[in-house]
């Protein structure tokens, strides 16, 4: 066979020849029905869906088709969104997971490590405490007081009543549109958790320790950056968020620093 066989070239009488080292591959070949393929025509290519339907060829359709189908999570719309900070939005869904290989986790598994938060140096790490318990994580947290949206959320973290699962329960039922603010809580929730996971592995590998108003700052920065490379409409709501967020409406509708 060369590139310019058709499919046509391997049938003969109605019978398949394809050679034999391709039958050893794709043994379904041979069953296909012959009797529809005319010489005249041009061969064209076709992806058969998982529900047998014929349909061009796309990366997103073949992914379609042979990924693993879950129930949709109530939270899927906290940290994937067009806005979002990818490697941010990462770290959280393992975190959401609890896939973090925080202390505990790693103790189950026998490997040997110290047992408390590098934190604050009083209890054992865990998801619940390096995220939402720890004093460190709860002074960044405060930070964000009047500045993100997050207010109730931050109240549930600091009263100390709340579970990490609590929390992100919480957040799924927080308003997720294209409005400035939704898109400021779900920035800074999200890359609160990136810094902190970020904070608490610079202490452990490198032993490099930052204050939680460096780091809050850190996020502050990030996501105003990210705030700026948006196309934001002007309005009553934005307007209020340029002021907390330091970025200007310029004339095109975009936003660009302020000097
Ligand atoms: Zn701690």
């Amino acid at each position: 066979m060369n590139l310019n066989d058709k499919v046509s070239d391997v049938c003969i009488d109605g019978n398949w020849l394809w050679p034999v080292h391709i039958v050893q591959k794709i043994g379904d070949l041979l069953v296909y029905p012959n009797h529809v393929l005319r010489d005249e025509e041009r061969d064209r290519l076709y992806w058969k869906t998982r529900l047998d339907k014929l349909c061009d060829f796309s990366t997103s359709g073949v992914w379609d088709d042979i990924r693993a189908f879950r129930d949709e999570v109530s939270w899927h719309r906290v940290i994937w969104f067009s806005q979002n900070i990818p490697r941010h939005s990462f770290i959280c869904w393992v975190a959401i997971n609890c896939k973090l290989s925080t202390q505990d986790r790693l103790e189950r598994w026998d490997v040997p490590c110290g047992s408390v938060c590098c934190l604050c140096d009083k209890v054992k790490e865990s998801h619940d405490h390096l995220l939402i318990g720890c004093s460190y994580a709860k002074s960044v947290w405060r930070w964000f007081r009047g500045k993100a949206g997050l207010d109730g959320i931050i109240d549930r973290i600091e009263h100390g009543h709340s579970q990490w699962n609590d929390v992100i329960n919480a957040m799924a039922g927080t308003v997720c549109n294209k409005g400035v603010w939704s898109i400021i809580i779900r920035l800074v929730f999200v890359a609160v958790i990136y810094f902190l996971w970020q904070e608490r592995n610079a202490r452990t590998f490198r032993n490099d320790v930052s204050s939680h108003e460096v780091i809050a700052k850190r996020i502050y920065e990030v996501v105003r950056l990210r705030l700026m490379g948006l196309q934001v409409k002007k309005s009553m709501q934005s307007q209020s968020a340029a002021k907390v967020w330091h970025f200007n409406f310029d004339d095109g509708g975009g936003t660009h620093l302020s000097v």
